[in-house]
């Protein structure tokens, strides 16, 4: 895992973002010269002398417990996020339920958004509530009044931003600052912005985590979850993962390497077609509002531009109230955008959603059908017509 204290020049990196993600956790010269680390599969790794098996000198030890190709993930994951550590889990979900069980024991109670991943939701509701641990669901719009809800049993904080389907902004500085000055461990699920576009140690979060399976694999062939950690969440974190055994193939750990490598200059493009297709969304007949943090008009959009460098390619819309057979035609006449849930490919995706179905602190109360979109790389003049004829079927089925 790549954890210790070896890497200070790492934290002070003040190369741009597109060189780190490049050359972060790659040494070409230590395996002959080829650009990328190899796919290393093994479980038993042998010691050169007795001396060094019982003084434990190997840099690896034992297959689960990494390998070159999980490290180098790790060691570039871990200067992105400016961490202590960053461990690979096999699915953002995983990241999720490791991080909570890194933090959380019997008789805690945990105070969780409730615009959080759905099944983030039903991990607490079903597993954590076997062990004990008892949560509670909050305002994303809280802020520092999260000190309202706060108890003498409260142990972590779980934030989203932006909300999971409806995109709405957290002030996560305030929350953080809030849950430090109690002892109270912060958790981020940070799938959206990635740490190209938020950093959330830098404003105080203790464990910053991602579906990999989203943008750092980026081609809809990978599952992957990353648990970034600092301080004593770091060494929660890493003691959880490793007792219960969690390790990812070096397949996996080399897809999510390769995808790294242009995260930088996909997000650039996901942001600029996201961007102009919410901007044309919003002038359209069909439509009443659009759910995107960096337009001006969202609710959201002076916390997103104080704390965010920039936006990935999902966000949502509500149209105009019409039947659910207009909305039937609507998804039916797409050929560009596919229906399908798990985004952050290169493909752009749509799908309806109804945060009625499992918000329980805050009302969902829409004017009409919701729409979540990914805008994936494809040109954007041909995403426009797609959703030109959508709209037409829409309308004739209105
Ligand atoms: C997709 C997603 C996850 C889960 O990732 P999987 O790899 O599909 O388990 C977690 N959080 C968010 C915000 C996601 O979008």
């Amino acid at each position: 895992m790549a954890g210790g204290h070896d890497d200070a020049a790492r934290h002070n990196d003040e190369r741009g973002t597109a060189t780190k993600v490049v050359h972060l956790g790659r040494d070409p010269q230590r395996f002959d010269g080829f650009v990328n680390t190899p796919v290393v599969r093994g479980s038993t790794v042998l010691s050169a002398s007795y001396d060094d098996l019982v003084h434990h000198r190997g840099r690896y030890s034992y297959g689960r417990r990494g390998n070159p190709t999980t490290e180098g993930l790790e060691t570039a994951l871990k200067a992105l996020e400016g961490s202590d550590g960053v461990a690979l889990t096999p699915s953002g979900l995983s990241a999720c339920s490791i991080a909570l069980l890194s933090v959380l024991g019997a008789g805690d109670h945990l105070l969780m958004v409730d615009t959080a991943y759905r099944p983030t939701r039903t991990f607490c509701d079903q597993v954590l509530a076997r062990m004990g641990v008892k949560t509670s669901y909050y305002d994303p719009l809280a802020g520092a009044d999260i000190a309202d809800f706060i108890r003498p049993d409260t142990r972590a904080i779980f934030l989203e931003a932006p909300g999971s389907q409806s995109f709405e902004m957290q002030d996560v500085p305030a929350i953080a600052a809030v849950a430090r000055e109690r002892e109270i461990t912060t958790l981020i699920d940070n799938t959206w912005a990635t740490p190209l576009f938020f950093r959330p140690h830098a404003f105080g979060v203790d464990i910053s985590i991602q579906a990999g399976t989203k943008y750092i694999g980026g081609h809809a062939d990978l599952n992957l979850g990353t648990i970034s950690a600092v301080g004593a969440a770091w060494k929660k974190v890493i003691a959880t993962h490793g007792t219960m055994g969690i390790t990812i193939s070096p397949d996996d750990a080399a897809l999510g390497a390769r995808g790294l490598r242009t995260l930088a200059v996909r997000l650039e493009r996901h942001q600029r077609s996201g961007i102009e297709m919410a901007q044309w969304l919003q002038d359209r007949p069909e439509v009443s509002r659009v759910l995107h943090p960096a337009l001006p008009s969202d609710p959201g959009h002076a916390l997103w531009k104080r704390d965010f460098s920039g936006a990935s390619g999902l966000f949502s819309l509500i149209l105009k109230e019409v039947p659910e057979r207009a909305v039937a035609a609507f998804f039916d006449a797409l050929t560009l955008f596919g229906m399908g849930y798990s985004w952050g490919g290169y493909e752009s995706l749509a799908i309806p959603f109804d945060c009625r179905d499992y918000r329980t602190a805050t009302p969902w109360d829409v004017e009409g059908p919701a729409v979540r979109l990914h805008i994936g790389l494809e040109d954007v003049a041909d995403l426009k017509a797609d959703l030109d004829r959508a709209f037409a079927a829409l309308r004739a089925a209105a």
